[in-house]
C-alpha cells in the first residue's frame, strides 16, 4: 500500500503582510512522481523550504513519513538538490566521483579511508544517473545537465526514499531533457525513488510525471497525468491566473535564454 511520505495540510505561509501560499492541501504518496508546475513567485520554493525545514511552519501542518516536522529527525531519508547545483565553472578541481562520495562525508568525516562497501554505494549512485563513464572527469568540464546528475548522485549516495529536485532542467540542453526525463523515470519505477520536481515551466511536465500540482500562491489543480492533460485551455488558463499563450512564450524564451554560453 502506497504510504504518505509528505502530508501538507491547510499551509499558508507570508513573509511580510501578504500570504505567499494559502491553504495549500496536498498529500505525496511513495512510489509517486509528483510535478509541482506555477509560474515565477507562485511559491514553489517557499513550498519546497517549508517541506525541508528551512522555513518555519507558520499555520496548518506539513509531516514528513508521518512525523510532524518539528519532530521529524530521518533527513538522510530526504534528498534535496536545489536549483543552483550545477554550475561548476571548467576549472573546478574535484573529479565526478570525489563530488558524489562528498555526500557521504557526514559519515565519513573528510579526508577519512573510503571503504570497499562505501566506494561501491558511490559507484552505484553514479551508474544510476548514467554517468559511469565519466566517473574520473573533472566536474567543471562537464555539460550542466552532466553536472545535474551528477549533483543528483550525490543526493542518491545516502540511499533517500524521497528525492527532492528544484528546476532540474534549467541547465539541461533541450535536446537532452527528454533522455534526463528517463533517467528520473528510472529512478522512480526501478529503484522506487519517490520524486518531487519543482519547475517553473507548464511545458518541461513530460509524460513521465504520475502527478501533477499546480501552484499559484493557492494549489489549483492536483491530479494524476490523465486528469491534467485532459483540462482545456480555458481551465488551464484559470489555474494559472492568465493566459496561457503568454506561459508558453515564456517557456521558449527561458530556455533560449538559459542555454546561451552553456
Ligand atoms: P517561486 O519559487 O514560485 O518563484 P517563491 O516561493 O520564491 O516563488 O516566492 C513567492 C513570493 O514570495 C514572491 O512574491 C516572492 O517575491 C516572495 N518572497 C520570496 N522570498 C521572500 C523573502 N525572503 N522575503 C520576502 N518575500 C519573499
Amino acid at each position: 500500500m502506497a504510504q504518505p511520505i509528505i502530508e501538507i495540510d491547510h499551509v499558508s505561509y507570508r513573509y511580510e503582510k501578504d500570504n505567499v501560499l494559502e491553504d495549500i492541501n496536498l498529500t505525496i504518496n511513495s512510489g509517486d512522481f509528483l510535478g509541482i508546475v506555477g509560474p515565477n513567485g507562485s511559491g514553489k520554493s517557499t513550498l519546497l523550504k517549508l517541506i525541508l525545514n528551512l522555513l518555519k511552519v507558520q499555520k496548518g501542518s506539513v509531516k514528513l513519513f508521518g512525523n510532524e516536522i518539528s519532530r521529524f529527525k530521518d533527513w538522510q531519508n530526504i534528498g534535496f538538490v536545489s536549483q543552483k547545483a550545477n554550475s561548476f565553472n571548467t576549472g573546478f578541481p574535484a573529479t565526478v566521483f570525489e563530488v558524489v562520495s562528498s555526500g557521504l562525508t557526514k559519515k565519513l568525516g573528510l579526508f577519512k579511508f573510503m571503504g570497499k562497501a562505501d566506494q561501491a554505494k558511490v559507484l552505484h549512485a553514479i551508474e544510476s544517473v548514467g554517468m559511469q563513464e565519466f566517473a574520473g572527469r573533472n566536474i567543471g568540464e562537464l555539460s550542466g545537465g552532466q553536472q545535474q546528475r551528477v549533483f543528483i548522485a550525490r543526493a542518491l549516495v545516502s540511499d533517500p526514499k524521497l528525492l527532492i529536485l528544484d528546476e532540474p532542467t534549467v541547465g539541461v540542453d533541450v535536446k537532452n531533457v527528454q533522455s534526463f526525463y528517463e533517467m528520473l523515470d528510472d529512478l522512480n519505477k526501478k529503484l522506487g525513488i519517490t520524486l518531487l520536481l519543482v519547475t517553473h515551466d507548464i511545458g518541461t511536465i513530460s509524460d513521465k510525471v504520475t502527478h501533477v500540482a499546480c501552484l499559484n500562491k493557492n494549489l489549483h489543480f492536483h491530479g494524476n497525468t490523465a486528469e491534467f492533460e485532459s483540462l482545456n485551455i480555458n481551465e488551464m488558463s484559470e489555474i494559472y491566473g492568465h493566459d496561457v499563450h503568454v506561459l508558453t512564450h515564456n517557456h521558449d524564451h527561458h530556455h533560449h535564454d538559459k542555454g546561451a554560453g552553456r
